[in-house]
């Protein structure tokens, strides 16, 4: 079995007591590599830190919608010099969350399109969070005029869209990663994504420490967990999970540009 974890947060504290079995143990069951996504400064330094310690792990630098109301004038550049580092593969996670709305909309829209040129400058590809903001996200990604390095290169982490949704991103040329809801009784609009998209464009990811799979959603969330949803997708594509693990992981190193590790 070969897989790739696209998105985690290995770097947060509920890893700190046992960060190094839980990246061991998502090893031993196949999974060649993790990206952990910062989601504020601080927490993207310690993504940077985590990928610097561990084989394997990358790392991404970004600014989260809940936080877009504490950059400041030197944050920017702080995640820049961050970003100037050969384990860094994306810029992320940046979006709109128009459900907590943990920052005021407007501040969201502003930085998430800040960020997107940013990545652009970087020519590092974007990792997008949007939760329920699909008609904005897309608006949005589709007036950005990506391309100065290569095409508008990204993923839109833990997609809850609908197909027209995904059709719509894949357009722009964007990657849509599936995470552990999938395997959730009530998530048949994933289902239906995950069938109908091509595989090539799929990534699938734990967003661990949360979004645990069925049937651990009382426990905390981990890489190797990503397991259940490479096995999910399988089922509903109707191959084995060994060919899905290895499609999805052969997609992200198209697109983050790495090799899959051994
Ligand atoms: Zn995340």
């Amino acid at each position: 079995m070969v897989l790739v974890d696209t998105h985690c947060h290995i770097e947060m504290r509920s890893f700190d007591r046992d960060r190094k079995a839980v990246i061991e143990r998502a090893r031993s069951l196949g999974v060649r590599n993790m990206i952990a996504v910062g989601v504020d400064l601080e927490d993207s330094r310690r993504a940077v830190t985590v990928a610097g310690t561990f084989d394997g792990v990358f790392a991404a630098v970004g600014i989260h919608p809940h936080d877009a109301k504490k950059i400041d004038g030197k944050t920017y550049d702080i995640l820049k010099q961050l970003a100037d580092n050969d384990r860094v593969v994306a810029w992320g996670e940046i979006g709109l969350d128009f459900f907590r709305n943990l920052s005021p909309r407007a501040e969201q829209n502003r930085r998430f399109r800040e960020q997107l040129d940013l990545a652009d400058d970087l020519n590092l590809p974007v990792i997008i969070h949007d939760r329920d903001a699909h008609g904005e996200t897309l608006g949005i990604l589709k007036q950005w005029k990506g391309g100065r390095t290569g095409g508008k290169r990204g993923v839109v982490h833990c997609f809850s869209g609908d197909t027209a949704m995904a059709q719509a991103c894949i357009d722009l040329g964007f990657y849509i990663s599936i995470p552990a809801t999938v395997t959730y009784r009530n998530a048949s609009r994933t289902r239906d994504v995950v069938r109908a998209v091509p595989m090539e464009r799929l990534l699938i990811e734990t967003d661990a420490p949360f979004l645990s799979p069925e049937p651990l959603r009382r426990e905390r969330n981990e890489p190797a967990h990503v397991l259940y949803t490479a096995r999910k997708v399988a089922e509903i594509r109707g191959m084995e999970p060994e060919q899905a693990g290895e499609i999805t992981s052969r997609n992200a190193s198209e697109l983050f540009g790495f090799e899959v590790f051994p």
